[in-house]
């Protein structure tokens, strides 16, 4: 592990797409940087796995540009809390440690959004991405039977995998309209690097039915998942599947900013021009402060580190790149609006909060996130509300007042250094 004695002058929380562009731009700009990230090794959600092999030219850019520059990465280490100004816990498999720093870039990314319908916490029924990364980590796929449903583009980066892995992909099911998705495609044509991508998905899933306006109402199965009930329009149907890749669009990782007391806005990071947050020496970049895709996650993430290490001419030429990034994620967050229909997928039996089994009926007649979950445990589990907390805000309109240590669920020596 790298030398974590030191103070750093910038430390990154995150070792995304966000994270890596934030360290080698406090880096380039001359900064000690230290980069703490709880998988082992650095590229996040879209690159995990790929630092030997990176796939793609942004990847083979972005892992050579960090391996120019010297950058101290902490893998495999959880950050749970920060118990002194510009000090962090961090949890790894050997014990606790303390890492200091004089700004911080938190870079913490996204999650997928689940919702309760019958049927959802069967075994074999996964997050869509979550599938992904178990195969990605040598789960077969081979000859499965997947159905892949929810809504967001990640449903198709995920087919597209799952197929090229050997999955026979039965459907995608798309919660948004067809309209929507329509104009969202034309609105591509002005993005040269996206309607590229855009093309080639549509090649690597030819043959895979794309059903708009289509959304999993019940899953089921003796012990694990037999089947998936879908509905689109007036029509309901079964499909026989061994997997049910199933997410709703993505929700930011907050949690760490809140700790930290840093605003929010709309559920998501507020930050300024510089991406700084409403506490001095505290940036933040990428899916927190916004869903919005790799490309802006990168910019935000070299204005970060530029701006923290006052290089702010350098920041400022990004500006124009951000905006027009941020044009797109707004696009992204109209097409991928949740429709009313997927409120009431959930019976009154359906869990809700999977770590405390509370169902959806015990929830019902409270009035706040704080009240169901003194009342029911809701959200107090393993999981610490990241499941049951993104479900609860579309299902009652719910928002979690408060985040308290840990962050994430932590050992006792941990909480004993808190
Ligand atoms: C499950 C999933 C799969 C995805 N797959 C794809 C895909 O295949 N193709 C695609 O185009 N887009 C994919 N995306 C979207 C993609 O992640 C974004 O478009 C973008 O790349 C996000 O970059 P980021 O750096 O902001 O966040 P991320 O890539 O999410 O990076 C954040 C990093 O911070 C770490 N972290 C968070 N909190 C802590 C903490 N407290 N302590 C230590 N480390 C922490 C995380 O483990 C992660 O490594 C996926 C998203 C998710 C949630």
């Amino acid at each position: 592990m790298a030398d974590i004695s030191q103070v750093f002058d910038v430390l990154v929380v995150g070792a995304g797409p966000a994270g890596m562009a934030a360290a080698w731009a406090a880096a380039s700009a001359g900064a000690s940087v230290g980069v703490v990230d709880d998988n082992p090794s650095p590229g996040g959600q879209i690159w995990r796995s790929e630092a030997a092999h990176p796939s793609t030219p942004e990847a083979v850019e972005w892992y050579r540009r960090i391996s120019r520059v010297k950058i101290a990465f902490i893998h495999g280490a959880k950050v749970v809390d920060h118990p002194a100004e510009g000090m962090l816990l961090a949890e790894t498999w050997d014990g606790v440690s303390e890492i200091r720093y004089r700004k911080l870039i938190l870079a913490t990314g996204a999650r997928e959004r689940f919702l309760p319908f019958p049927g959802w916490t069967l075994p074999n029924v996964m997050g869509a991405g979550g599938l992904q990364a178990l195969a990605k980590s040598g789960l077969p796929v081979e000859g499965k039977r997947v159905v892949v449903a929810g809504s967001g583009p990640l449903l198709l980066a995920v087919a597209a995998y799952l197929k090229k892995h050997g999955a026979q992909v039965l459907f995608i099911a798309e919660q948004a309209p067809g309209q929507r998705l329509a104009w969202f495609a034309a609105a591509l044509l002005g993005r040269p690097a996206k309607a590229m991508q855009a093309i080639r998905l549509k090649r690597e899933l030819a043959g895979i039915p794309y059903l708009t306006s289509c959304w999993p109402v019940a899953a089921e199965g003796e012990g694990k998942l037999e089947r998936v009930t879908l509905r689109r329009g007036k029509k309901t149907w079964r499909v026989a599947c061994d997997y049910l890749a199933c997410g709703f669009h993505l929700a930011p990782n907050t949690e760490l900013a809140e700790l930290l007391g840093c605003a929010l806005e709309n559920g998501c990071v507020r930050v300024d021009q510089w991406q700084q947050t409403s506490r001095e020496a505290v940036y933040c970049a990428g899916e927190p402060t916004g869903i919005g895709g790799l490309e802006l996650s990168l910019t935000e993430g070299q204005i970060a580190g530029f701006a923290a290490t006052e290089r702010k001419d350098r920041a400022t030429a990004l500006f124009g790149e951000r905006e027009s990034n941020q044009r797109f994620a707004r696009r992204l967050d109209r097409t991928f609006a949740l429709r009313e229909e997927l409120k009431s997928l959930a019976a009154p039996d359906t869990i809700v909060c999977r770590c405390e089994d509370v169902p959806l009926a015990r929830l019902r007649g409270y009035d706040s996130w704080r009240a169901a979950k003194l009342e029911t445990r809701c959200g107090m589990g393993p999981c610490q509300g990241r499941v049951s907390g993104a479900a609860t805000e579309i299902l009652f309109g719910w928002r979690a007042e408060s985040v308290g240590p840990p962050v994430f669920p932590a050992s006792g020596e941990a909480l004993a250094m808190e």
